[in-house]
């Protein structure tokens, strides 16, 4: 298997590249961001639970988060690897991923971080704002999102340079050009 996680601030591209990844890797994309939506989408108990928490731009609760992933995980053992795209945001959630991963005989592969400067992100997301119309696209909650960003999911380079899985990708560019470095740094890791 190859689990990859891509990491990088909320405009960054996770989701477009993550998408590219997984078709190029035959992996399974597992954004926690689509996934919530899609409880919000449905109206479920767990959907209107967390509805608020996006809209204030707020991250979701540890807890909520682990059992969404290793609900994901338990359910597709037969996949290739995984492409974690907004997981984990935290140092609990990156720790409960590697215990889950270990206890089937698995780890992460790499931890790829997409680096883009806050200017950038915040032209992108009003953008995105304006042509997908998310509720958590308004100029507040961007800013709420990269202070939760900074603040909260950040530190979390620091402790996955420290494993030596870090590789860091300049995200500025088109599409292909950054699709291009990332594979780059995947396909060393498929032998
Ligand atoms: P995203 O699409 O990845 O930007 O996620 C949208 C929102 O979903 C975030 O702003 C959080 O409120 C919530 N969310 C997604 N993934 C996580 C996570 N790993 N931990 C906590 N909250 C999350």
């Amino acid at each position: 298997m190859i689990n990859l996680i891509l990491f990088g601030p909320p405009g960054a591209g996770k989701g477009t590249q993550a998408a590219k990844l997984a078709e190029a890797y035959d992996l399974m994309h597992i954004s926690t961001g689509d996934i919530l939506r899609k409880e919000i989408a449905e109206q479920t108990a767990l959907g209107l639970k967390v509805k608020s928490i996006i809209d204030r731009g707020e991250l979701v609760s540890d807890e909520i988060l682990i059992e969404i992933l290793h609900s994901v995980i338990t359910k597709h053992k037969e996949v290739k690897g995984f492409i974690f795209d907004g997981f984990p945001r935290t140092i609990p959630q990156a720790d409960a991923l590697d215990r889950m991963l270990s206890g089937d005989g698995q780890m992460i592969a790499a931890v790829i971080s997409l680096e883009v400067r806050e200017e950038e992100l915040i032209r992108r997301l009003l953008n995105r704002a304006i042509e997908l119309g998310r509720s958590d696209d308004t100029e507040e909650v961007i800013r709420k999102r990269q202070e939760v960003y900074a603040t909260q999911t950040k530190p979390l380079l620091d402790y996955y340079r420290k494993t030596g899985l870090l590789r860091e990708v300049y995200g500025i560019g088109t599409i292909a050009q950054i699709f291009e470095k990332l594979c780059a740094v995947v396909d060393p890791l498929k032998k």
